[in-house]
């Protein structure tokens, strides 16, 4: 069931959370070059992460090794991801005239339709396959000092 009828209240929503986001965000866009970057990253990936920094929370550990920003702000990030692409993003499909969802995301080259769901072709796909394998295993190795 959908609530969305009522006026929102934006003074609800705190500041510290928007700011939070924002600099998580701007973390993000130094990593992955681009601010769009998520919208080409599986639903899953982004829930996982979320369930990551909670779980480092619950652990004992606030802040995030790699960034420095609280875990529970960038758990909130991966959070808002997921809530912006359930809400908006299938109207972003029809107005960008399918530009995002027929070119790869981050070489423009034309797509595969099995590349469709990825938003990237696959050498793209495997650059950022590798990337992600690195940093998975720089941070095991900082978490084993
Ligand atoms: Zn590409």
């Amino acid at each position: 069931m959908k609530h969305d009828k009522e006026k929102y209240i934006p003074t609800l929503t705190y500041t510290s959370l928007l700011k939070e986001i924002s600099k998580v965000r701007s973390y993000g866009k130094k990593k992955y070059g681009s601010y769009d970057d998520w919208k080409t990253t599986e639903v899953i990936q982004h829930l996982n992460a979320a369930v990551r920094h909670i779980r480092d929370v619950i652990d004992g550990e606030d802040f995030d090794q790699g960034s420095g920003y609280l875990h529970l702000s960038h758990a909130a990030c991966n959070i808002m991801f997921e809530i912006e692409r359930f809400l908006n993003i299938d109207e972003d499909r029809v107005t960008i005239d399918g530009r995002i969802f027929n070119t790869c995301f981050k070489c423009e080259k034309q797509l595969e339709p099995e590349d469709y769901p990825y938003g990237r072709c696959l050498s793209c796909r495997i650059k950022r396959e590798e990337q992600m394998k690195k940093e998975r295993l720089e941070l095991e190795k900082m978490r084993k000092r």
